[in-house]
């Protein structure tokens, strides 16, 4: 019988695939099953349902990886496997019962339009055709297996694997289960997953599956925002996959075009570097010489020469940075990024084109502290190291950029935001007799003036005193 080992991710063991003889109905045993999916599918045994693990993790720990998170399908209608689990959350579109422990397990009622979920105790057969009708609703082969545990607790069980997901993994083919327009017409995310496993697996596209990928992109403008933003920052946060290749694959099945128009529309914009290509090879570029650990951060750097497709003039793009920042700001409303996460990248792409001169004085250097925000610049300076790796630029302040951050540095404790004033509003009113309003907040903008230029100033007497002068030459 088969043994499986659960490597931790730092070791990803040769995996099983490459076993021969394992396919559909061979025994495995999973060594060191994790306790949440473990006792999950216990406890619905238990309770006289039918339950699986299937999909991803089926299909990671065959390739000798530790699942990210843990899947399995069940003969219990969700109503019943949530009242199994107090404490799980349920979510009603895909009738999915969420456990949030620790991994995170999430069970789903068999989806088979035969329509067993009543939760009466199945027969061997007809819970065998649920379960593979269930697998037949999956979206590649590789995804469509499932490994059905021998008696309640136990690490051994069968693998179910009726559309030869095992083969498939083990040729490195990324095939959808039946037929393959049919598939990709139901669910057109669909596409975008089969670029992502093809990268991360190192596997081909099967042609009847590639043709309909095509046949599928155009309807992938219909997807919501938030299932091709999922889909962006899984590829984005995959550090096996190099952005420059999942793009040239949604630029070639024509889905770049539908979902990121902006970016497509740099193909061809030239660009005057030391490396080849045009801007939007650039753009893949300057996201791959960013971190897979920071997949915003990556994706500020896809973005950051957005506006360069409508500025080029005698051989500038002049603003471009800000032209770039609303279209990336658009970018991210249109895929629902949330405000917090499309304000840092917007801002990034606003500031990116920054220059600084030995020349500056302190003041200077603490003025644009204060415009970057301390928090955003390593984001800034991280994005301007992989902007030059992208260019083939040495930085031709290399020494200039080390001299800058000693500057910032330096001015670690300086006081660069009106909160840090030795003064606020309340003793301009109660000092001066001010009242609230504009010439009031007008005043703190001018104590915050003199002391970015004169750290110094920053004494009670002395900004009463300039807060005074300030309010009569008014
Ligand atoms: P990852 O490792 O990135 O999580 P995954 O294959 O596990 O990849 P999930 O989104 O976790 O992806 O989905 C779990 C399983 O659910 C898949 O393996 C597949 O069987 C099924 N699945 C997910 N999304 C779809 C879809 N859009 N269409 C059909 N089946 C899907
Ligand atoms: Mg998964």
């Amino acid at each position: 019988m088969a043994q499986l080992p659960l490597p931790g991710r730092s070791l990803p063991g040769p995996g099983l695939i490459d076993e021969p003889g394992l396919t559909d109905g061979s025994p495995l045993t999973i060594g060191g099953l994790p306790a949440a999916p473990r006792d999950a599918l216990a406890a619905l045994m238990r309770a006289g349902f039918e339950a699986a693990l299937v999909g991803g993790c089926v299909r990671d720990l065959l390739r000798g990886e530790r699942p990210g998170d843990w899947d399995a399908a069940t003969s219990a209608p969700p109503d019943a496997v949530s009242s199994l689990f107090p404490g799980s959350s349920w979510e009603n579109r895909f009738g999915t019962v969420t456990l949030h422990g620790n991994p995170i397990v999430e069970i789903t009622t068999f989806r088979d339009e035969s329509g067993y979920a009543d939760g009466r105790r199945p027969d061997e057969v007809l819970f065998h055709r649920s379960l593979h009708g269930d697998l037949a609703r999956r979206d590649f082969t590789i995804n469509a297996i499932a490994w059905l545990p021998d008696a309640p607790g136990s690490g051994s069980g069968l693998l179910v694997d009726p559309y030869g997901g095992i083969d498939d993994l083990r040729a490195g083919h990324i095939r959808a289960v039946g037929d393959p327009a049919a598939r990709l017409g139901e669910d057109a995310l669909r596409v975008l997953r089969g670029v992502r496993f093809a990268l991360r697996f190192e596997s081909a596209i099967d042609p009847e599956t590639e043709h309909a990928m095509r046949e599928a992109a155009p309807t992938t403008a219909r997807l919501s925002g938030e299932r091709v933003r999922d889909e962006l920052m899984r590829l984005l946060a995959d550090p096996a996959i190099r952005v420059a290749d999942a793009f040239a694959h949604w630029e070639r099945l024509g889905l770049l075009d539908v979902l990121l128009p902006e970016l497509a529309s740099l193909r061809g914009v030239p660009q005057e570097k030391p490396l080849p290509g045009d801007a939007l090879d650039h753009s893949l570029r300057t996201a791959d010489a960013l971190p897979a650990t920071d997949p915003l951060l990556r994706l500020a750097g896809l973005l950051h020469d957005l506006g360069k497709a409508t500025t080029l003039e005698d051989g500038h793009f002049f603003g471009h940075e800000v032209v770039g920042a609303d279209l990336a700001r658009g970018l991210m409303n249109r895929l629902r990024l949330g405000i917090a996460a499309s304000s840092r990248v917007v801002h990034l792409v606003r500031q990116h084109m920054y220059a600084y001169e030995p020349a500056w004085t302190d003041a200077a250097v603490r003025r644009f502290i204060r415009r970057i925000g301390r928090d955003a610049l390593d984001d800034l300076f991280a994005l301007r190291a992989a902007d030059h790796a992208a260019s083939g630029v040495r930085e031709p302040q290399t020494r200039g950029m080390g001299d800058f951050r000693a500057r910032i540095a330096a001015q670690r404790d300086a006081p660069l935001t009106a909160g840090q004033l030795a003064i606020d509003g309340h003793d301009l009113q109660h000092e001066l007799g001010m009242s609230p309003g504009p010439g009031l907040g007008r005043v703190l903008d001018r104590l915050m003036e003199a002391v970015l230029d004169d750290p110094d100033q920053n004494r009670r007497d002395a900004l009463l005193d300039l807060a005074r002068k300030t309010a009569d030459e008014w």
